[in-house]
């Protein structure tokens, strides 16, 4: 059975990639921080294999532990792993405390940089597997009032691309996926003429689900994209073209 760890897997997008990766076959390691309650009720729903494991991202010992737990559990190591755990900052740029950004880097670039390290020498080791980094497409474009969180997003493409060449030779592909607005907590902070303004910015005339971003990771898993590597990819209803 192959093994997945989705980070940030209770709520949103990590939440719905779980669920389909389970419906497809996978094992599914459901990493989370705050959200115990909905990470053990997602356990629940999805079933064994499948495991809740807390853990922050940001902290290299609970990272390091998650791995150890989750080998231990499933009797392997991941053949795909979702960097998908995230926060955003939203404010004018010098409003911003340097403190908030140092945390905003610690979860959304650490994180994956960390699981990354942590996953990959199993992967090198049976030369096959599959690294998915979700970024934003404001990791590509930029956005105003989201200037820090567009900062960390473009840290992601540049590991991705990078990394993807590094672990390229072992057979390990890494993709980056870079969702346009997606209806999920983090849109919280947007009003909901802000949301129809985004709508009305978008051709295909909706913000996205999050489906749209799991059966996109589902498909950079499969072996049909065995020869897809270092890629941005923005499922964004061509908002950003
Ligand atoms: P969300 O509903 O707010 O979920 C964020 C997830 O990240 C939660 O499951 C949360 O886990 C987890 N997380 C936060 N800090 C963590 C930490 N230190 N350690 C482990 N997990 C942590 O947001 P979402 O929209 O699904 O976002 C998922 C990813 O997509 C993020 O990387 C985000 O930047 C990206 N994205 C979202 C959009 C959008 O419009 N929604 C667009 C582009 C990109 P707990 O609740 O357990 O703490």
């Amino acid at each position: 059975m192959k093994t997945v760890l989705i980070t940030g897997a209770a709520r949103g997008i990590g939440r719905e990639c779980a669920l389909l990766f389970a419906k497809s076959g996978y094992a599914v390691a459901i990493n989370y921080n705050s959200s115990e309650n909905q990470a053990k009720e997602l356990e629940r729903l999805i079933g064994p294999p499948s495991v809740a494991i807390k853990a922050d991202v940001s902290d290299e010992a609970q990272v390091r532990a998650m791995f150890e737990r989750a080998r231990a559990h499933f009797g392997k190591g991941f053949d795909v792993i979702i960097n998908n755990a995230g926060i955003s900052l939203y404010g004018l740029f010098t409003d911003i405390p340097l403190s908030d950004f140092k945390r905003l880097l610690d979860v959304n670039v650490c994180g994956p940089v960390l699981c990354c390290k942590y996953g990959l020498p199993y992967m090198i080791e049976r030369k096959l597997g599959c690294i998915i980094n979700i970024s934003s497409v404001w990791g590509i474009c930029g956005a105003s009032c989201e200037v820090h969180y567009s900062v960390s997003k473009a840290a992601i493409i540049g590991l991705t691309k990078a990394l993807a060449k590094e672990v390229g030779p072992s057979n390990v592909t890494v993709n980056c996926i870079a969702p346009g607005v997606i209806d999920t907590d983090m849109l919280s902070c947007f009003s909901k003429e802000e949301i129809n303004a985004l709508k009305e910015q978008t051709p295909l005339g909706r913000i996205g689900k999050p489906e749209d971003v799991a059966h996109l990771a589902l498909y950079l898993a499969s072996d049909s994209a065995r020869f897809i590597t270092g890629q941005v990819i923005s499922p964004n209803g061509g908002f950003v073209i």
